[in-house]
């Protein structure tokens, strides 16, 4: 009897024991490691892994590899830098086929896709729009006519012929600006790298537009704050485990020309400058997806934003008007992720 007794003690005390490692196995402790803060594409870069506690090391190397991919993508596609993949295409003359990386085809294939996909709203081949736009900022005065039609003519798809390995222009002339949408593919690139590493949950963000994976160490969802167009403070908060959000708007970026304000968005449909829409905020899957979406609706305005209520994976928000008199528009998808309703002391539209 007391040897029975015996064994089923040492197998209890051995079960709990596995048991105990198990559950620690499983679920041990987990921290947060953040990258020290940095700077890329020309704006702020926070970096942040969740891990258990003895991979922290292995979290650092992922991040400095995550951000090795965002530098990365800067150096290939920026306007800004002379000697990036698309400048020299768009410093090409028309005919030569310009050899651009797998990086920068993948996101000008995905530019042109998201062209028909937001009925023409957003037009990475608006570049000589952009510039016009720019230089009549820089000048104080509105274009002459002739000017517009001209840059309006170089902004078209068609002027591009986009091969395996690169790019053949047809006029000298037409350019290309991943601005609004770059930044969201290296977001998911940097994304892939922390999840190649085995992280439990990361947070990338650049310049505001950022994406989640997995959870915070307290095993609780990303909080993720959107800031008031007009004043200090929230609008709102959404709460994702997975997911990405970019937030456009002319609020921070425009050119003023007689007094009036102009965004840094161009309408490609008229060639003038987006209508203001002053913030727009976009919950996709990816990155690049709420990058271009939220360009495109600063250009679509509440009409797009009702035309998204057909797609599942896309959430909007959008705030109309002016500090005086302005509006809340969400989707149905957008207003469910959030933890309360937006805060903007204005009449608030569904
Ligand atoms: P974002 O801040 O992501 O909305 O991107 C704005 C940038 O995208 C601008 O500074 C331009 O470089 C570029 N851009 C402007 N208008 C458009 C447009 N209609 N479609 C695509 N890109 C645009
Ligand atoms: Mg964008």
């Amino acid at each position: 009897m007391r040897r029975w007794l015996g064994i089923s003690l040492v197998v209890a005390v051995t079960g709990v024991t596995v048991a105990a490692l198990w559950v620690t196995q499983r679920d041990p402790r987990l921290v947060a490691v953040t990258a020290a803060p940095t700077r890329v594409m020309g704006t702020s870069c926070t970096l942040t892994a969740v891990v258990p506690l003895r991979r922290q090391e292995a979290a650092r190397r992922a991040m400095h590899e995550a951000e090795t991919v965002l530098r990365r993508t800067e150096a290939h596609m920026s306007t800004h830098l002379e000697r990036s993949e698309l400048s020299r295409l768009n410093a090409a003359g028309a005919g030569a086929i310009v050899h651009l990386s797998a990086d920068t085809m993948a996101v000008l294939e995905a530019a042109r896709r998201l062209h028909g996909e937001t009925e023409g709203a957003f037009d990475a081949t608006c570049r000589p729009l952009v510039e016009l736009w720019r230089d009549a900022g820089r000048a104080g005065r509105l274009p002459e006519p002739p000017a517009l039609l001209q840059a309006r003519g170089r902004s078209r798809w068609d002027l591009f012929e986009l091969r395996q390995d690169g790019v053949v222009k047809r006029t000298a002339g037409a350019r290309v600006d991943l601005g609004g949408i770059a930044k969201g593919w290296g977001i998911d690139r940097a994304i892939e790298e922390l999840e190649r590493a085995g992280v439990r949950g990361a947070l990338v963000e650049v310049g505001g537009d950022l994406r989640v994976v997995g959870t915070r160490p307290d095993r609780s969802p990303w909080s993720v704050d959107v800031r008031h167009p007009f004043a200090e403070g929230v609008v709102a908060t959404l709460r994702l485990t997975n997911g990405a959000v970019a937030t456009s708007g002319n609020y921070a970026r425009f050119v003023t020309i007689d007094g009036r304000r102009y965004s840094h968005i161009v309408d490609p449909r008229s060639g003038w400058p987006a209508e203001s829409t002053p913030s727009v905020t976009v919950v996709a899957p990816d990155a690049l997806t709420a990058d271009a979406w939220a360009t495109a609706l600063s250009v679509l305005g509440p009409w797009g934003l009702a035309r998204l209520e057909r797609r599942v994976d896309i959430h909007a928000m959008l705030v109309t008007g002016t500090p005086e008199s302005c509006a809340v528009h969400t989707t149905v998808g957008f207003a469910n992720l959030l933890s309360a309703p937006p805060r903007l002391g204005c009449l608030q539209a569904r």
